[in-house]
């Protein structure tokens, strides 16, 4: 896998993709607290006032870091997805 600050570049790769899960942001719900990127800047920024995932797709042993973020968030915005057959179907 093609690892760049811990987040894989090659998210095109359907390999990397079965080892990989998936970050979504509802920009509707984010309202702009910033926790995300304070508790896991690895995977979050701030982009105008709202939340975006570094990557879309993370190596699941970033998973914990994500974790995290979902559990600082006060609108319930961020979704990871865990079914990783789902995403080898690209
Ligand atoms: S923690 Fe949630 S509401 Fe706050 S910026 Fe991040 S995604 Fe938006």
């Amino acid at each position: 896998m093609n690892v760049a600050n811990g987040i894989c570049r090659i998210a095109e790769c359907e390999i990397a993709k079965e080892a990989m899960m998936r970050i979504a942001i509802n920009a509707e719900k984010c309202i702009g607290c910033a926790r995300c990127a304070y508790v896991s800047p690895l995977l979050y920024v701030m982009d105008h006032e709202k939340a975006v995932a570094r990557s879309t797709y993370i190596p699941a042993e970033l998973k914990g870091y994500c974790d995290a973020a979902i559990r600082a968030c006060p609108s319930n915005a961020i979704s990871l997805a865990e079914d990783r057959l789902l995403l080898t179907q690209v």
